[in-house]
């Protein structure tokens, strides 16, 4: 268990949060704020205790001028002036003279958004690597630091592990939430089901080596699916092949045989866009000029079976392509059974997230993980280096 927000003293301080405001911007505009919306308790908390609030994010990548201008958090500090119905002072700068002026200013109660820390990646990438320096300079500005970046918590970055090096430091109640729901999968309430799709196998080998050690069964769906097919003998025709790791799905197959499920049909497409031919076929039935776009029938059937009888439900990765509505049968049928079942249900963030967002199953699970690389770090079983030097407490 690791310190918190509350056994930190905030009284009159200056409180620097790391929060996660890395939302999707269409045309200037937020698209989705729940990553906003998600750090509003923390920040409300430190201004419940007269803290002089600095809040931290950072926004896109930034790798050349232009991307300056498109990835400024101006945006997010107006949407969260709305949420928080309190001024929220934005600074135009990562350092200098201004931001350090505002922050002297800053009164109890009151709160500050600095620009997106990752404008620090432009000249030597200093935030993404850690700059020792920056971090010390960050450090500075406040008293005490909170890290709630939980999208972040796979990285060490000057702004969550470069700061927390020079500050008394503690998680904020996202990463805390975040935390003690995906340890719930250390104590799974049995039959512990994992669905696992998505594109690529290379992206899950971390989290099959680990969850095909916990789990007590594997259903496996998605682009990743024809590899593993591929490697028990099946034609895929056109769909994803990760040649690379065949040998990897073989291996897998044969030490973990009767864990591992694996779509019995699918459905195929000669293109996705145009759509010529759709049709559930078996899986030794796909003709080579077809390619596999989502599990068939006769697999959401089974797979909905198996759900049932789950304690607990993890799941990361779409079973099919979900973002064209023909070929987002699986992923919503799935989902709709993982909905009404009696499993704790935990979406493992990024696709599977969006997918259940869209689809009106978000609030119908245990939890949805609002990371993306950073809950597949969490289920690869590896430390956090996010965390790094935030206290354990008994
Ligand atoms: P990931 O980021 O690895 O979770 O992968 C998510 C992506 O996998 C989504 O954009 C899906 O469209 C894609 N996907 C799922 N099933 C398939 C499939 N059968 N063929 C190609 N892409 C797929």
């Amino acid at each position: 268990m690791y310190k918190t927000i509350k056994d930190l003293d905030l009284d009159n301080k200056k409180v620097i949060i790391r929060c996660d405001f890395n939302v999707p911007i269409q045309d200037g505009k937020i698209v989705d704020d729940n990553r906003i919306v998600q750090s509003l308790q923390t920040i409300n908390y430190a201004i419940s205790k007269n803290a002089k609030v600095i809040l931290m994010s950072h926004l896109g990548r930034i790798k050349t001028e232009e991307d300056l201008k498109k990835n400024s958090l101006e945006v997010v500090a107006k949407r969260l002036q709305e949420l928080l119905d309190t001024k929220v002072i934005f600074v135009r700068q990562t350092r200098g003279k201004e931001l350090e002026d505002c922050i002297h200013a800053l009164q109890p109660k009151e709160v500050l958004l600095m620009e997106n820390t990752r404008f620090e990646d432009l000249n030597g990438k200093k935030e993404s690597s850690n700059d020792e320096g920056l971090g010390k300079y960050w450090a500075s500005l406040g008293d005490v630091f909170v890290n709630d970046a939980f999208g972040t918590i796979h990285r060490e970055h000057a702004s969550n592990v470069g700061i927390s090096a020079h500050l008394e430091s503690a998680i904020g109640f996202l990463i805390e939430k975040e935390l003690e729901e995906l340890g719930k999968l250390n104590h799974p309430k049995r039959e512990f089901v994992v669905l696992l799709g998505g594109s690529k196998v290379s992206d899950k080998i971390g989290v099959i080596k680990n969850l095909v050690t916990k789990a007590d069964k594997i259903l496996i769906g998605g682009g990743m699916s024809y590899t593993f097919l591929k490697a028990k003998g099946y034609e895929i025709g056109q769909s994803l092949l990760d040649e690379e790791n065949i040998s990897f799905c073989k291996d897998v197959l044969s030490q973990y045989e009767e864990k591992i499920y694996l779509p019995v049909d699918t459905v195929v497409t000669d293109n996705i866009d145009e759509k010529n031919i759709v049709k559930n076929v078996s899986i030794d039935q796909i003709d080579s000029d077809l390619m596999g776009v989502d599990i068939g029938s006769k697999t959401i059937e089974a797979y909905s079976n198996l759900v049932k009888q789950a304690g607990t439900v993890l799941w990361n990765g779409p079973l099919g392509v979900y973002e064209v509505d023909a070929f987002a049968k699986g992923t919503k049928a799935l989902l709709k059974a993982v909905s009404e079942s009696s499993a704790v249900s935990i979406l493992g963030g990024g696709d599977i997230v969006a997918a259940a967002t869209e689809f009106g199953y978000k609030d119908k699970v245990t939890h949805a993980s609002t990371g993306g690389g950073a809950t597949l770090t969490y289920l690869e079983g590896v430390a956090l280096p996010g965390l790094k030097n935030i206290a354990e407490k008994e």
